[in-house]
């Protein structure tokens, strides 16, 4: 099911190697496939969003993991991104994986995945998947109330639980503890209730809060992990691992995994086995999307004798940009192609370098003609609130017809997306891979 593979044989020396490549190569993809397309003529949908992803992106956060984690083993958060081949790199790269649901349980076993390296990390599961996972021998998981107890005694009852702790996520970009985590004060009750209930407490687990920006929440988690170890050993409870959940984020990575190292090298000896669930982490970056800009409206102000415009893209809040609503995330856009210059293909292999891209605050230092054209951009939908960017200043003119792309949609983008007002939810990804280790693994031709 490999879509259109492109794969790399001159190989990167090292990570800048690798990023330029991987731009080459992604431009190379969103060019080819736009050029294919004549919105003029094209059958309905061929104009539609795309994805373009280097797995070779994924594979070198994967080598970072281990340079900087080396002693944490990664076990993804399919609820980040399910996407199948991100899924069979990090199967094959050899990482575990944090699924929520009987879905994302059944694909990642059917990835050829061992449901030893499955951790089933929803503290509060339905009754059916408990009783699936009882029949996968999906084992590990993890719980933060009384009656999530009484529920595994009845289903699953030598399941490995781990109990998730509350964290103080304040800082975090998606906040997860009001809704789980046991508190320091009632956790010793859940341990002398699996006690009494004779089952098994595997270990510690907590979620910093996902987009986490406070290196001292690891640190507070690390200590509080701790001490639920030592009360679990102290009921005669053997804990064997530490989960230190996901919450990790590209650009804070080195210093965060600097703090955590530390922390837990400081508390928890090397007989510990420590796992984690990052998720956006490993494919935020990996992730490209192309979008066709469907519809423009010009807006003009007599009074103040400016004019802007409203550009409609064919993919928006309800679809992929599901991202601004759930993930507080703002995505860049950028021009990809215009239709207006023969020579319009306009993707950037420097990241934000010369593209049409300025924050509302920007004034123009940069080469080139100054960004003067101010837009808004707009989804698909029938609702006012599927605005993607309220303010946009592009050096060009952009046109019904044109392409627009934006880097970093690679997490919590796709997963979340709806058919609301009809329109897909299942757009084309196509993969490129930047490093041949990866190409390897995936069995990509050279
Ligand atoms: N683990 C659990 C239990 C989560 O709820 C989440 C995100 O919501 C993750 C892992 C992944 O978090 P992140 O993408 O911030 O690494």
């Amino acid at each position: 099911h490999l879509d259109n593979p492109v794969s790399s044989d001159t190989g990167s020396k090292n990570k800048q190697d690798g990023v330029k490549l991987a731009k080459e190569m992604i431009g190379a993809a969103l060019q080819k496939h736009v050029q294919a397309v004549d919105t003029d003529d094209c059958e309905p949908g061929d104009e539609d969003a795309f994805f373009v992803a280097d797995l070779g992106d994924v594979y070198r956060q994967h080598l970072r993991w281990k340079k900087h984690l080396n002693r944490v083993i990664p076990h993804f958060a399919v609820k980040c991104n399910p996407d199948p081949m991100v899924i069979r790199l990090l199967a094959a790269l050899g990482t575990g994986f944090d699924c929520a649901s009987k879905s994302e349980i059944e694909q990642v076993l059917n990835a050829g995945v061992d449901p030893s390296r499955i951790i089933y990390a929803q503290p509060c599961k339905t009754k059916s998947y408990l009783r699936y996972t009882a029949k996968e021998r999906v084992k590990q998981m993890t719980f933060d109330n009384s009656d999530e107890l009484y529920k595994i005694k009845e289903l699953f009852p030598d399941a490995e639980l781990y109990l998730r702790i509350f964290t103080d996520d304040s800082q975090s970009l998606c906040r997860l503890s009001q809704k789980f985590g046991a508190h320091m004060d009632t956790a010793p009750e859940l341990l002398v209730l699996a006690k009494k209930l004779d089952l098994n407490i595997a270990g510690v687990a907590f979620h910093v809060g996902s987009g986490a920006s406070d290196p001292s929440a690891f640190l507070k988690a690390v200590t509080d992990a701790r001490s639920i170890f030592d009360q679990a050993i102290a009921l005669g409870f053997n804990p064997h691992t530490l989960d230190v959940g996901g919450g990790f984020v590209s650009e804070t990575f080195d210093d965060m995994a600097g703090v955590l190292s530390a922390a837990l090298d400081e508390h928890f000896p090397p007989s510990v086995r420590i796992i984690a669930e990052p998720g956006r982490y490993y494919t935020s970056s990996a992730f490209t999307i192309a979008c066709n800009v469907i519809a423009r409206r010009t807006v003009e102000d007599a009074a103040l004798a400016t004019k802007s415009y409203m550009l409609y893209l064919n993919d928006g809040v309800y679809g992929n940009f599901s991202s601004i609503m759930f993930d507080h995330q703002h995505p860049v856009p950028q021009i990809l192609s215009t239709r207006r210059r023969p020579d319009g293909f306009n993707y950037s292999t420097d990241s934000l370098a010369d593209s049409g891209y300025a924050s509302a605050e920007e004034s123009d230092g940069g080469s080139g003609p100054a960004k003067t054209v101010e837009y808004s951009i707009w989804g698909p939908t029938c609702d006012g609130i599927d605005c993607i960017a309220e303010k946009w200043l592009a050096r060009e003119t952009v046109d019904v017809g044109d392409w627009l792309y934006f880097e970093d949609m690679g997490a919590y983008t796709k997963c979340s997306a709806t058919r609301f007002n009809g329109f897909t939810d299942r757009h084309e990804t196509k993969y490129v891979c930047s490093e041949p280790g990866a190409s390897a693994l995936l069995g990509f031709a050279a």
